[in-house]
């Protein structure tokens, strides 16, 4: 049987006889007065700051303790000592950006510093570790990790990819998990070969290049992208995915050839350059290099504010022989380890005579293949006897370096085909 309706708020039982101002339920069965509208609406605003509050402070904690869990300068710095041999100077800055850069990303909302992006870039001749740096980095923090070759894009229109292509890989390593895609690294190779051909951009445009350095712009100081989920060059009927890049770091790599005459030129010293030795040359090459600043960057045809969006610069040295003899040896994974184990999983004791190395150091040399080659080297090395050994007796094997010597030629290594 319906409730007979009152003339008294329910809540507070005042009347209207009482001053109580009474608003009725919507079935007519009971009423609320207005005054007990207005408590229950503080109240439960009441409850709502401070759930807001709460969340505020569990997700401030949930930060805190991210960062207590980020490993800080100096541990980075000597996770990628076992795996790459000198570059002190680069693995130092890159270990405070990566640093910083996370440590922004635990920033509580409402602080009112701004911490900005770190985007890092690192000028030095191919192979010397500017690929691998980027590379171990991503994999102590395990966070989605991609390479991408600053040559294949185009600005919109050309032949090549559309740059918002770019973080496509990002999105396939993060399994399409877009948060996850947000807080990675992305690795643009190359970004010297995109560079304005001379300083002055009225005289020699190149349209291309800095049409590409304009869209990538974009990218670097963060803004919602929509990205292709398959890649390639965008159109209508794809469903494209948004993507914040305010959180991902970019790190950029490039040889910049020749970059040496600008930094000479600004601090009024000669580059010796080609007419001495090339001992003399190398070491005035290092030299130089460590110089390297904003500005030779823009004379090398980067444009200011693709500069501006990366203000962690820093240099990586060319590799003389000593430090290819480390490589190979030296290193966590290095090429000479893995070989071992490789024979080890069968049951032989591999060994690398020290004239052996020696002579895969000086070939690396002679080809001009830098880090690079040394792999290519021991493998062709090496492809006869992993060929011939795991169905063989012995245990051991030796390579000497007439050993090297004559499978190098045997096999005729061809050093242009790297
Ligand atoms: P870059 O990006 O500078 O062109 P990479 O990082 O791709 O060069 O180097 C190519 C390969 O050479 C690496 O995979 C690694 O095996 C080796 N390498 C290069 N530099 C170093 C280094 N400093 N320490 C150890 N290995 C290196």
């Amino acid at each position: 049987m319906p409730r007979k309706k009152s003339n008294a708020c329910d809540f507070c039982g005042r009347t209207e006889a009482q001053g109580a101002m009474l608003v009725p339920s919507p079935s007519g069965t009971a009423n609320i007065c207005v005054d007990c509208v207005s408590a229950i609406s503080e109240f439960l605003g009441f409850t709502a700051d401070e759930a807001a509050a709460a969340g505020r402070k569990k997700s401030g904690e949930k930060k805190a303790s991210e960062l207590k869990k980020l490993p800080k300068p100096r541990e980075i710095k000597e996770f990628l000592d076992q795996y790459i041999i000198g570059q002190d100077s680069a693995k130092k800055y890159l270990s405070v950006a990566v640093y910083n850069h996370y440590k922004r990303l635990s920033q509580s909302a409402d602080d009112d510093v701004d911490i900005e992006k770190s985007n890092i870039i690192m000028v030095g001749p191919t192979g010397t570790g500017k690929t691998l740096i980027a590379r171990t980095i991503a994999k102590m923090l395990d966070v989605p990790f991609t390479i991408v070759d600053a040559t294949v894009l185009t600005q919109a229109g050309y032949v090549g990819e559309d740059i918002e292509s770019l973080l496509t890989r990002l999105l396939q390593v993060a399994d399409y998990d877009v948060e996850k895609a947000e807080r990675g690294i992305v690795f643009i190779d190359e970004i010297d070969k995109i560079a304005r051909k001379g300083d002055n951009p009225s005289i020699t445009r190149d349209v291309s290049g800095e049409g590409v350095q304009q869209g990538l712009l974009k990218l670097l100081e963060g803004s919602i992208v929509n990205v292709p989920p398959q890649g390639g060059r965008k159109h209508p009927e794809q469903r494209m995915i948004p993507v914040d890049t305010k959180n991902i770091l970019f790190i950029c790599g490039g040889a910049f050839d020749g970059i040496e005459q600008a930094i000479a030129h600004r601090l009024n010293s000669t580059f010796v350059g080609f007419s001495t030795d090339s001992r003399t040359r190398r070491v005035e090459r290092e030299r130089l290099i460590s110089h390297v600043a904003p500005q030779d960057l823009k004379t090398f045809g980067l444009i200011p504010e693709i500069i501006g969006r990366l203000p962690v610069l820093t240099h990586l040295q060319p590799l003389d022989r000593e430090a290819l003899r480390r490589i190979l040896t030296e290193p966590k994974n290095a090429i000479v380890r893995q070989y071992v184990k490789l024979f080890d999983m069968d049951g032989v004791k591999l060994t690398f005579e020290d004239d052996a190395l020696d002579y895969i150091v000086d070939k690396a040399i002679e080809f001009k293949l830098g880090a690079r080659g040394l792999r290519s080297i021991v493998e062709t090395i090496m492809m006869e006897a992993m060929f011939d050994i795991p169905g063989k007796k012995a245990r051991e094997f030796t390579v000497s370096r007439e050993y090297a010597a004559g499978r190098l030629e045997e096999e005729h290594f061809d050093a242009s085909a790297i």
